[in-house]
């Protein structure tokens, strides 16, 4: 059986299986084995992409004997970098750089470099540490209205902590919904309801954490349905979850009616801004049609936010905040009795880079409200020039009504051909499913000149290209597809864990025999 038989025979499956009924399935004569047989050639192919650079620089299985020389070193991260900097640098990627102008990283990394050595966890030491991390805090904060929230609202007090990213930030928050349903309200079995679009880092927090995570669906938007959420509580749910915006189509969730709901049933409402905070407050401002998403609304109880992100810091640090001390408390880990002394750490990590924290202020100081702002501008600009003409390209649809992150389909092409045939000019864009779809999450990168039209042009060419030629074997496009139709997730699970495997994988050493 190839993958093409499995595709039609799972055509013919309800839609997902996991459990009981997909291990059955797995079970029959054959499966298995034509499963191992699939995964091998899938993994292969990814495994190219992983280490090209293995007769450029030589693998290092092991310390060297002797330590290598600066110099030489230094040599080989530049040969690797140089190869991967034009991609990102030139607006070829979706998100993954949210700045990336060279004098905005050279600033970065003067300040990296005066910090490297700092670690929060000794505020004796470096004071500075815990300047940098409160006033990050601080102005994140008040970027989210925190004062505007507090007039409106008293008893409302908006703290936080910053966080290793925005995974920690979610994971933060959940923890201490988790600690704070137990202790007031006797909680021991808890969940949280998320509309299917927020991020995995839930599932994550449900995992690490022993939270249920209960998935509602979104409506023919995009954005969460209330009205499912509503169905789903039940009395062990601790919190809701909205986004704005989601990762997948760029949608913000209806967070208004979303924490009313959460505010009246007496849980918490977390909005994740990871992707959002730092835009949709200047799209705010400047006229867009966007939601309340911050402590304005009552029954907001934390938000997370990425300076990471579009707030344009090095990579490392997030915002975790919340309504009220109480709550954050929650989060906080301490103790007492330990011979190494009194230990309290706020987040899920000791020692902390402190220098990313520094890099953080740094650039939220330089960027200044008129920074935010102008830089909001130029994306959302961008956004509206990308939506328009994917809009007018035959064969394409625009999925929801999102603003700078846009995710297309098509009813006529495979879309994960498009995808493909984006790679092979360079694009590194996002593979969406249910439904099969594509985004772009427009960065400053994309703001350079000629970069939108180059984007508009090379889609355009390869939804023709994709029209025109059969499909061929190879590339991502299978895999999607795959991923996308198999009513298998076990299968789709092991492919990822076989995935996570392989980027540990490093080729013995080559013992070069000396020839004399
Ligand atoms: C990026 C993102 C996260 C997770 O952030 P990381 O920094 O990758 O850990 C969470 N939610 C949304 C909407 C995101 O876009």
């Amino acid at each position: 059986m190839d993958v093409n038989k499995l595709l039609d025979l799972s055509a013919k499956l309800p839609k997902r299986l996991h459990g009981p009924m997909e291990r059955g399935i797995r079970k029959l004569p054959g499966v298995q084995q034509m499963m191992e047989k699939e995964y091998k050639t899938m993994l292969a192919d990814m495994e190219k992409g992983l280490r090209p650079y293995d007769d450029l620089v030589p693998p290092m299985p092991a310390l060297p004997d002797q330590g290598l020389s600066e110099e030489d070193i230094l040599a080989m991260t530049s040969q690797m970098q140089e190869k991967e900097i034009d991609r990102w640098s030139e607006g070829y990627a979706s998100g993954a750089v949210y700045h990336g102008d060279p004098e905005h990283i050279a600033f970065m990394n003067q300040v990296y470099a005066m910090h490297s050595q700092m670690n929060p966890l000794h505020a004796d030491l470096w004071p500075s540490a815990v300047k940098y991390e409160a006033e990050v805090v601080a102005m994140t904060a008040e970027m989210l209205n925190a004062s505007e929230a507090e007039r409106l609202h008293p008893g409302t007090k908006v703290c936080g902590s910053v966080t290793s990213g925005g995974t920690e930030s979610i994971l933060m928050a959940m923890k201490a919904y988790r600690d704070w349903a137990r202790r007031k309200k006797g909680v021991e079995k808890p969940n949280i309801v998320i509309p299917i679009s927020a991020h995995p880092a839930f599932d994550k927090a449900g995992e690490y954490f022993g939270i249920e995570v209960i998935r509602t669906p979104v409506g023919p938007d995009f954005r969460a349905d209330v009205k499912a959420m509503k169905k789903a509580i039940n009395k062990n749910t601790i919190a809701l979850v909205g986004s704005a915006p989601g990762f997948p189509h760029g949608v913000i969730d209806p967070i208004p009616e979303m924490s009313a709901l959460a505010h009246k049933r007496g849980i918490g409402f977390h909005t994740d801004a990871c992707l959002g905070g730092f835009i949709v407050p200047w799209a705010e401002k400047l006229g867009y049609p966007v939601p309340v998403i911050d402590f304005r609304l009552p029954g907001v109880t934390s938000i997370s936010v990425d300076t990471h992100k579009y707030g344009y810091a090095a990579k490392g640090t997030s915002v975790a905040l919340y309504r009220h001390p109480s709550l954050r408390r929650y989060q906080y880990f301490t103790t007492t009795d330990w011979p190494g002394g009194l230990y309290a750490s706020p987040t899920m990590g000791g020692s902390k880079p402190g220098a990313l924290i520094a890099v953080a202020w740094a650039v939220m100081v330089k960027l200044g409200q008129e920074g935010y702002l102008d830089a909001a501008r130029r994306i959302l600009e961008t956004g509206d020039v990308i939506r328009e003409g994917i809009e007018s390209i035959p064969g394409l649809y625009v999925l929801g009504d999102p603003l700078w992150i846009i995710a297309f389909g098509s009813d006529e092409v495979d879309i994960y051909r498009v995808l493909d045939a984006m790679a092979h000019r360079g694009w590194s864009l996002n593979g969406l499913q249910f439904p099969p779809a594509v985004h772009i999450a427009v960065t400053l990168r994309h703001t350079q000149p000629g970069v939108a039209d180059r984007f508009l042009s090379d889609l355009a060419e390869s939804v023709e290209e994709v029209r025109a030629q059969p499909p061929s074997r190879g590339g991502m496009a299978p895999i999607y597809g795959m991923a996308a139709s198999v009513p298998f997730r076990g299968m789709v699970n092991d492919i990822l864990q076989r995935y996570l495997d392989l980027l540990y994988k490093v080729p013995p050493k080559t013992r070069k025999t000396r020839e004399s």
